[in-house]
């Protein structure tokens, strides 16, 4: 069974140009860009260029090209925002929601960089 994506979906119109983003980082595979209701004081969206609604999908479906570039996106612009734990940083938490469970708003995979604050427990009680 495929995957379906939603061509319409607002990440797949920022990928297109045809809804501006605060870009971060931009490189051949992947874009980071600021989150337009920001949860902390840094909180960077981080998305593939590819048609991927969720990280199950990418980590199944994506060019090892496609993952290793996302990957190194994530660690570069925990470098830029300077908050990495091993080099003396304050720390930050990266998300992906998934889902109706996962209460995903956006289905274009995405990854969430929030830092700049403690963050408190990883999950509030439901
Ligand atoms: P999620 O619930 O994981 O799908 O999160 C989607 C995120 O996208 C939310 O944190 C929104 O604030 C963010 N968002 C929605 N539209 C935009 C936009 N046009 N530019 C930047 N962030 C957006």
């Amino acid at each position: 069974m495929a995957y379906a994506y939603d061509d319409q979906n607002i990440f797949a119109k920022i990928l297109r140009g045809e809804i501006p983003n605060t870009t971060v980082l931009e490189t051949d595979h992947t874009l980071a860009f600021r989150d337009i209701h920001p949860q902390a004081p840094d909180h960077i969206l981080v998305i593939p260029k590819g048609r991927y609604v969720s990280h199950d999908h990418f980590a199944l479906e994506a060019t090892e090209a496609e993952v290793l570039d996302f990957m190194r996106v994530t660690g570069r612009i925990c470098a830029e925002l300077g908050v990495q734990p091993g080099l003396g940083g304050q720390g930050f938490r990266i998300i992906s929601n998934a889902g109706v469970h996962g209460v995903q708003e956006v289905p274009h995979y995405h990854l969430h960089i929030l830092a700049g604050r403690p963050l408190g427990r990883m999950l509030a009680p439901a």
